[in-house]
């Protein structure tokens, strides 16, 4: 029997929605982290991803039986500006597998080297990406929030040449329930391949929304899904002090999954406008502005699928134009849900939202740190003194005229603290602690790694010896910037 058992849809479609190529070999794999649970829920045997035939597949030396190899076309808005050809660059999907839960999955390398759409760049990963990849999603994953998974990772005993200077080399096996994007429709409707468009939507339909199928018209029912999704999706980044980095369409995953972990990081101190990637210069992915930006991803998604909304041009733009007007209720609704919970609300009422907009003016000018607020106000909820949490703040004074109206509004709940210690983590993949992991790792210490990726799969838990983890950084240990790595 094959180690994995490989049904290839994707590979099935027309042959210029992909290249079909193998990984390029590396000179000496090392195995570096492998993820036992999602192996078993993949019915993969962990054992096997561990030994030397596991190790050189997943380091594309060899491939696995059953294995269909190819790298992806898809277009895409960067920072705004329209690229009809990007594709996978240094990716390259192996398969799919449909796991024990019956859901099918993409298994892609990062990293596996170049492909057609390189594009002049190497098609490797340093160490450092794929670490900080490897604990984010799998945080993320930990955390309740849809999202690629790690898999495995290997170093490749070779090294990457980036603006830094020479990087160890890594490769990180990824699953997704597809690495389809809003730019993978962007690609066909550049070329007005219409035909190719509906193959797509036709795959997207039958893999992630077969409900749609049903509905009088079922690109339109997907189109619809894909922005409650989103929705939800951002919402649900927001509450968690995320902010993704780089959100183009061709980082817009088509299922709604987190996808592309270049630059991300979850920010300490709260502040609506924080960006940390070194290459958003202007904000346009900053913490408070992600909403609107996935609304113009969905915007242009909706744009690439006109030609098979409706044969009239006009009904078709109707069409997606009000699907889009969709978001913004979908998306609020979502939000204030959260940051009602957050704050002990079960059921939103009149003067919530007013509450919720008074609470994150309060956080951002009393100067706090965004996740050891929530869980400070947890602790509250329970009974706790208010004095620690007051300690937190930069500007104490702004947290003491907020608390009252607070107190006032909480007191009507059921039981407002164990909402509150559900949806408010103890810990997140803080970002000193993401470089501590990485920079040990480059010197060849997995330690830190280890203990911050275990740390992160209970993350809702009280974890006594971990308390070190639950700290904002001191201001020496603050990152300031986060780099896409590539
Ligand atoms: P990203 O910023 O990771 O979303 O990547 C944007 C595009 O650049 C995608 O088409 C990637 O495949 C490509 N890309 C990023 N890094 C590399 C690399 N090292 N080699 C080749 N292509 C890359
Ligand atoms: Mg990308």
């Amino acid at each position: 029997m094959p180690a994995i058992a490989f049904d290839n849809s994707y590979a099935r479609l027309p042959e210029h929605f992909f290249a079909r190529l193998s990984p390029t070999p590396v000179p000496q794999p090392g195995l570096i982290a492998v993820n036992e649970a999602l192996a078993d829920e993949l019915a993969i045997d962990p054992a096997h991803l561990r030994s030397e035939a596991g190790i050189a597949w997943l380091a594309g030396n060899a491939l696995p039986e059953g294995a269909e190899p190819l790298a992806a076309a898809y277009a895409g808005h960067q920072f705004g500006g329209f690229v009809p050809q990007l594709g996978d660059g240094r990716a390259i999907l192996l398969g799919e597998v449909v796991g024990r839960d019956g859901v099918r999955r993409d298994l892609q390398l990062k990293g596996a080297g170049p492909t057609p759409w390189s594009r002049g760049g190497d098609g490797r990963s340093p160490l450092g990406p794929v670490i900080r990849e490897y604990l984010v999603s799998e945080a993320m994953a930990g955390l309740g929030v849809p999202t690629t998974r790690a898999l495995a990772a290997v170093t490749t005993g070779e090294s990457v040449w980036r603006q830094t200077g020479r990087l160890p080399g890594a490769v990180m096996a990824r699953v997704a329930q597809s690495h389809i994007r809003v730019g993978s429709f962007q690609y066909f409707a550049a070329r007005d391949d219409t035909e190719a468009l509906r193959a797509l939507a036709d795959h997207v339909i039958d893999r992630h929304y077969p409900e749609a199928r049903a509905a009088e018209n079922p690109v339109l029912a997907m189109l619809e899904a894909v922005i409650a999704r989103h929705s939800a999706l951002v919402a649900q980044w927001m509450q968690l002090g995320f902010i993704h980095g780089v959100m183009n369409t061709d980082n817009c995953s088509i299922p709604g999954e987190t996808i592309d972990f270049g630059p991300c990081a979850f920010m300490d101190r709260f502040d609506p406008a924080k960006v940390f990637s070194s290459i958003d210069r202007h904000g346009r992915y900053a913490w408070g502005n992600q909403g609107r930006i996935v609304q113009w991803n969905l915007a242009q998604l909706a744009q690439a699928l006109l030609p098979l909304l409706a044969e009239d041009s006009e009904a078709a733009l109707g069409l997606a134009q009000t699907a889009v007007d969709g978001f913004p209720s979908l998306f609020e609704t979502a939000h204030t849900r959260g940051f009602a919970a957050k704050l002990g609300i079960s059921q939103v009422q009149e003067g919530d939202e007013e509450l919720i907009v008074a609470s994150l003016r309060m956080m951002a000018e009393g100067g706090v740190d965004f996740t050891l607020f929530f869980r400070g106000l947890t602790s509250c909820a329970r009974g706790g003194d208010a004095s620690q949490l007051r300690a937190l703040f930069e500007k104490p004074e702004v947290f003491a005229a907020w608390l009252p109206g607070w107190q006032q509004r909480v007191a009507a709940e059921q039981d407002a603290a164990g909402l509150m210690a559900r949806v408010n983590p103890v810990f997140i993949p803080r970002n000193h602690r993401v470089e501590e992991a990485i920079q040990a790792a480059r010197a060849g210490d997995l330690g830190p790694f280890q203990r911050l990726h275990a740390v992160l799969s209970r993350p809702y838990q009280e974890q006594p010896d971990n308390a070190a983890y639950e700290a904002a950084p001191q201001p020496e240990e603050e990152v300031l910037r986060t780099f896409c790595g590539t």
